[in-house]
């Protein structure tokens, strides 16, 4: 008689910080609390130090049900356009690293029961059916987002022209309507190859077992339950899923000096792992923070012009050194007792759950987004690449935690009076209060829902379950 072998799953992850910090962060989850063993496949491009240290992780010693294999390096140089779209990139990479993955998991012991792909590795879950594995997707960002992203196949046909010409808003059935500027970088210009990956990746994604979201049911249940009525796959929101704050040890010197301040008195600015300025829009940012005359911690990278999402494939890189090099003469100077910059990278968790701070001035990422709202501290949105302006606007208009430039900064330089503005009304205590208070009720409401009981914690468990009872009925 053959035996069921035992569960093991096998997590695929695109390349790129905000993939791979989610991606382990359900690894980590999957064992400590239901001891499943994981083994994380990666596909990365060896250019960023912070991805480097993530994926020889101190902190993960102590899981020894996990296993980190690093794909071979793919070459596709030949196979793609120097200028490529970072999605472009990833899906390029993603789909040569398909014939590794299928070795990878012909090669483990014991053989992996599941394959779960990121949102870049759908074009893997055929080789779970090789190996009559379970499959699921990974979807590290939002209901909102996974619905426009399954969705878009029927816009493909209905919509005449570019979705940003649109006079109407887009509307996507039982869901809050999306303004045409704010879709997702893919649908910016459709003749362009990230489009016409974007539309088949939201395809593949039926083809799954099930959808996984770094989301939870009281979030987004609008999004949800539209979701469910657009795709025909069991839905699992187990979010929110966010790192644990970084080690003592890392950037002493910020939490010395956070420790020096009064209570949410400190706004944060960061643009993610991939995000970068104009030099216009640095110097700009540099002159709002001033005037605003709140203390900030800004973690700082040299502008580049033109390329909003630059440092994507090499988080943490360049000189540090440098990075101030580019703000207005004497800012330094001037705000040095109510200001920090941190060249490049800072420890973003640590620094969001430091009583001191109040404020996020973030792009958007998602797993950003998700840093501020568990440690319950409101936001300025500025969004620049990939869903960041769906993320803005779900902030801003939906659950009432952020303000928002009145220009997208991708087209627009965001003025230093704006940018004043808005740093008072989310730091000044009395202006931002509303926001403040609401952040602080979605913390609470995210600890419900991963608690035992509540409802990530139970769709975890559902998840499980489904996985174990295929595994059941499969004859390996
Ligand atoms: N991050 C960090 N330090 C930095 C910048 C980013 O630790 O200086 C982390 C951040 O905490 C988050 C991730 O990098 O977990 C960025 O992911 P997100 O989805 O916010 O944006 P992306 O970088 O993918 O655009």
């Amino acid at each position: 008689m053959e035996e069921t072998p035992t569960p093991h799953a096998a997590i695929l992850s695109s390349p790129g910080m905000g993939h791979q910090i989610p991606v382990l962060e359900l690894a980590k989850r999957l064992i400590t609390q239901h001891n499943i063993p994981v083994t994380i496949l990666v596909v990365t491009t060896h250019t960023s130090p912070a991805e480097s240290h993530l994926l020889h992780p101190p902190a993960t010693t102590s899981l020894n049900l996990l296993r980190i294999v690093q794909l071979p390096p793919v070459d596709v140089s030949s196979l793609l356009d120097p200028a490529a779209a970072v999605v472009t990139q990833l899906c390029v990479m993603m789909r040569a690293a398909v014939p590794s993955v299928r070795s990878a998991l012909l090669g483990l012991r014991p053989r992996p029961t599941s394959l779960i792909v990121d949102l870049f590795g759908s074009e893997s879950l055929p080789v779970a059916d090789e190996f009559r594995m379970a499959k699921y997707v990974y979807i590290t960002s939002n209901a909102w987002f996974a619905a426009l992203t399954c969705y878009c196949h029927v816009f493909d046909k209905e919509v005449v022209g570019q979705y940003v010409d649109q006079t109407e808003m887009l509307r996507i059935p039982g869901c809050k309507p999306l303004r045409p500027e704010d879709v997702v970088d893919p649908m910016l210009d459709r003749n362009d190859q990230q489009y016409k990956e974007y539309v088949r990746m939201g395809v593949e994604y039926s083809s799954a077992h099930g959808m996984l979201l770094n989301t939870w049911e009281d979030q987004d249940p609008q999004s949800l339950n539209a979701l469910r009525s657009i795709v025909d796959v069991p839905l699992y929101p187990i979010g929110p899923l966010t790192k644990a704050a970084e080690p003592e040890a890392t950037n002493t010197e910020v939490m010395e000096w956070l420790d020096q301040q009064p209570g949410e008195s400190v706004l944060y600015v960061s643009f993610g792992s991939g995000g970068t300025l104009s030099g216009e829009q640095l110097t700009e940012l540099a002159w709002g923070l001033e005037m605003s005359q709140q203390r900030f911690v800004w973690v700082v990278r040299p502008p580049i012009d033109g390329q909003v999402d630059a440092s994507f494939f090499s988080s943490g890189n360049g000189a540090v050194s440098g990075a101030v090099d580019f703000l207005p003469d004497g800012f330094v100077d001037r705000t040095r007792n109510s200001g920090l910059i941190i060249p490049l990278w800072a420890p973003q968790m640590k620094i969001l759950s430091h009583p001191s701070v109040g404020g996020f001035l973030s792009h958007c990422g998602w797993n950003s987004t998700l840093e501020s709202l568990v440690n319950g501290v409101p936001i300025i949105a500025w969004p620049l690449y990939a869903e960041q302006r769906m993320n803005a606007a779900f902030l801003t208009e939906e659950l009432g935690v952020a303000v928002r430039p009145e220009v997208l900064p991708t087209k627009e330089v965001v003025r230093r009076e704006e940018i004043e503005e808005m740093v008072r009304s989310v730091m000044e205590l009395e202006r931002g209060k509303g926001m403040r208070v609401r952040a602080k009720e979605l913390k609470i409401s995210g600890e419900k829902a991963l608690s035992k009981g509540g409802s990530s914690y139970n769709s975890f468990c559902e998840v499980i379950k489904d996985s174990k009872l295929r595994l059941e009925s499969t004859k390996f």
